[in-house]
């Protein structure tokens, strides 16, 4: 604490670069004349270690009166150079080495995550009572580690005497490997087999690793036998692992497996409104359904995009507006591949918007359901493409253009009076163009 008000108070960080790097820092070692810290990320331990080293040691220096240096980790990164007795102290803090933040709070639902959020909440108000395993899937960043986090926090919560402990696969895989070396099995068996929760990530990573996966085998029996919860994640179904023994196989199969899909264009909106509420920063609406637009296949990446901007408004000394962004994701983000924008896609994108079939729009039907959505498709052509009002209605299940140009028109009145038609057809505009 003292660090940090040294860094904001006297060497003039600005209110939003500290927030931004700084504050969440987290010390999670001090060792040898090296302090270890936490950071959030790749984007922002790169950022703040060339950036704010200096400032850090300064500050470091002055409060503790001796220099130091710094080493930046990533969260679960293993510290190297630790000596014996820091590890096991470690060792007793093993059950907590949970991101603070990844909690159920924290976790945005959509349809993509219903099923594992409800059942991980499940698991960690009844532990071993609810579904026993309980083994999550999806890809790469979609908040498997999240989810995890969060029922080992919650559990904690509730009773912070439980013994939870989370683990990679590839931790258990190393601690493994260094207990058979050290000759010290019946203490990593003593230590697997003796707690409430256990949670492993990345299974994945033991299939083909015959020791590690005969030693999960009996750490799992021994739980389950026990009554005890066991939580699983990988990248994909057990079925789908290869060379994944057939007995621990059919055990993953035993309690409940939930999958985690890629986030829909609702669920991105929501996740990025809650990172900049979570971290106090004000961005404007347009920016963040510029990010939802065009970063689509995973979280991580998400986050990753609304850091650089936010680390670009920092560095140019500018507010965080369309522009900014563009600029700060160029890399990122291939500035419109020039999509073929036609009466077909158009009705594709609005009838999935409406949870229609875009049959349902070509046909004849004229309930409102229906009606609404198709005059929404007629406006939208004739914004957005340079087809004839004749060809918009061959294309709409052969339709007079007078039939196309009342459509339209009706909208494009109603859109000055209707505040939520404007947002819609801004948000479809978006999906289509991409822009
Ligand atoms: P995985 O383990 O599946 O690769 P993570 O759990 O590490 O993914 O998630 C990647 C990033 O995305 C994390 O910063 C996480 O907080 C965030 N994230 C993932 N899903 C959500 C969600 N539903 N709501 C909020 N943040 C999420
Ligand atoms: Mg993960």
């Amino acid at each position: 604490n003292e660090i940090q008000k040294v860094l904001r108070e006297d060497l003039d960080i600005s209110e939003i670069s500290y927030k931004t790097w700084l504050e969440s820092l987290k010390i999670v070692n001090v060792d040898n004349g090296t302090i270890v810290l936490e950071t959030d990320d790749e984007i922002s331990r790169g950022y703040i270690e060339r950036k704010y080293s200096k400032p850090l040691q300064i500050a470091i220096r002055e409060i503790i009166g001796e220099p130091y240096k710094l080493q930046f980790v990533l969260p679960n990164e293993s510290i190297t150079n630790k000596s014996d007795a820091t590890k096991e102290k470690a060792n007793q803090h093993v059950y907590n080495n949970l991101n603070a933040r990844y909690t159920f709070n924290t976790f945005v639902v959509g349809n993509n995550n219903k099923l594992a959020h409800a059942a991980a909440l499940a698991v960690a108000e009844s532990p071993a009572e609810a579904y026993n395993p309980l083994f999550i899937y999806g890809g790469v960043g979609l908040g498997k580690t999240h989810l995890m986090h969060s029922i080992a926090h919650f559990i904690l919560n509730e009773n912070n005497a439980s013994k939870v402990l989370y683990v990679s696969s590839e931790k258990f895989t190393n601690e493994l490997i260094n207990s058979i070396r050290d000759d010290r099995n019946e203490e990593f068996r003593k230590k697997y087999r003796s707690i409430d929760v256990l949670l492993v990530d990345d299974i994945q990573f033991i299939a083909g690793k015959e020791r590690t996966q005969e030693e999960f085998f009996h750490t799992f029996n021994t739980l389950y036998e026990a009554k005890k919860q066991i939580i699983i994640s990988s990248d994909r179904p057990p079925k789908e692992i290869e060379t994944l023994e057939e007995r621990l196989r059919s055990r993953f199969e035993w309690g409940l497996i939930a999958d985690i899909q890629a986030p829909d264009f609702e669920t991105r909106m929501a996740i990025l409104r809650k990172k900049a509420e979570l971290e106090n920063l004000n961005i404007p609406n347009e920016v963040v359904q510029y990010v939802a637009t065009n970063i689509k296949s995973n979280i991580r990446e998400l986050e990753g995009a609304m850091n650089k901007i936010i680390a670009y408004s920092t560095l140019v000394h500018k507010e965080i507006t369309k522009e900014l962004a563009e600029d700060a994701l160029k890399d990122l983000i291939t500035p419109n591949e020039q999509k073929d924008i036609t009466p077909d896609f158009i009705t594709n994108i609005v009838a999935q918007h409406y949870g229609l079939n875009p049959d349902d729009i070509f046909s004849k039907k004229r309930t409102r359901e229906i009606a609404y959505p198709r005059q929404i498709v007629m406006y939208l052509c004739r914004k957005l493409t340079d087809t004839s009002l004749q060809n918009i209605g061959k294309s709409l299940g052969n339709r007079d253009h007078t039939t196309i140009m009342h459509g339209s028109d009706k909208i494009g009145t109603e859109i000055n009076k209707d505040l939520a038609l404007k947002n819609t057809i801004e948000i479809l505009t978006k999906k289509i163009t991409g822009k």
